[in-house]
C-alpha cells in the first residue's frame, strides 16, 4: 500500500489543521521512512521477487525494527513528541503516533504474513490483500480519494492539492503496472528520497491550502 497511507494522512491533516500535511505524510509513512535506512545499515532485508504477491514484486524478508507493531508505536510517539507544536501538544503527538500505527494496520491488511508484533516475534502477520490486485485497488483508491476530498474541502486553494494527488496517483499506478524495479539498491534509494520529497511537497501544498 502506498497512496492508501497518504490518504489517511490527508484526512488527519484535514481533521487537525495544526498538523501540516507534509508532517502527516511522514508520520503515516514512518515505518517506510526508517526502513531504507535500516536496509542500508544491513539490519533489515528485502528481495525483488516478482509474483511474491500479485501487487508488489518486493519480498520483505526481515524488517523487525521498522515494521513491528511495538517499534512502530514507539517511533510514532517519539516522532510525535518531536514535531508537535506548542499548542495542544499531546493531541498532536498522539495523532502523529496514531498515523504511524495506521501504517502498520494497513500493511497488516495488505502484506502476506511478514509483519512481527515485536522484534523477535516468532509468528509473522498479514492478511494478504496484495494477493488480489482488484481487492487492493478497491480498498486503496477510495481511501485515498476520501482523504484528499476531506483535505480539499477545507483548502483555500484546491489546485495545488489536486496536482499533488494526481501526481501521487500516477506514481502509484506506475509502480503497480510498470516493470519490476532494476535492483534492491534502486528501491532503497528511491524510498530514501521519497520521504523528504513528500515532506517538502506536502508542506508546500499545506501553505497554499491554508493561505487566505
Ligand atoms: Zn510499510
Amino acid at each position: 500500500m502506498f497512496i492508501g497511507h497518504l490518504g489517511v494522512a490527508f484526512g488527519a491533516s484535514a481533521a487537525e489543521p495544526r498538523l501540516k500535511l507534509g508532517t502527516a505524510f511522514v508520520a503515516a509513512q514512518l515505518p517506510d521512512a526508517l526502513w531504507p535506512v535500516l536496509v542500508l545499515a544491513g539490519v533489515e532485508r528485502f528481495a525483488i521477487a516478482p509474483g511474491d504477491t500479485v501487487v508488489t514484486p518486493l519480498r520483505f524478508e526481515h524488517y523487525p525494527w521498522s515494521h513491528s507493531l511495538l517499534t512502530v508505536v514507539l517511533a510514532g510517539l517519539v516522532f510525535g513528541a518531536l514535531v508537535a507544536g506548542r499548542a495542544s501538544r499531546l493531541r498532536q503527538a498522539l495523532l502523529v503516533a496514531a498515523l504511524a500505527v495506521s501504517h502498520f494496520a494497513l500493511d497488516w491488511l495488505s502484506h502476506r504474513p511478514d509483519l512481527p508484533l515485536w522484534p523477535g516475534d516468532p509468528t509473522l502477520h498479514g492478511l494478504g490483500l496484495w494477493n488480489s490486485l482488484s481487492a487492493t485497488l478497491a480498498v486503496e483508491l477510495p481511501l485515498f480519494a476520501a482523504g484528499v476530498a476531506l483535505y480539499a474541502r477545507r483548502a483555500a486553494r484546491r489546485g495545488p492539492v489536486l496536482a499533488l494527488a494526481a501526481t501521487l496517483c500516477v506514481v502509484h499506478l506506475g509502480n503497480l503496472f510498470g516493470p519490476p524495479p532494476p535492483s534492491t539498491t534502486a528501491v532503497t534509494f528511491s524510498a530514501l528520497l521519497l520521504i523528504p520529497l513528500l515532506w517538502w511537497w506536502g508542506n508546500r501544498v499545506d501553505r497554499a491550502a491554508r493561505a487566505a
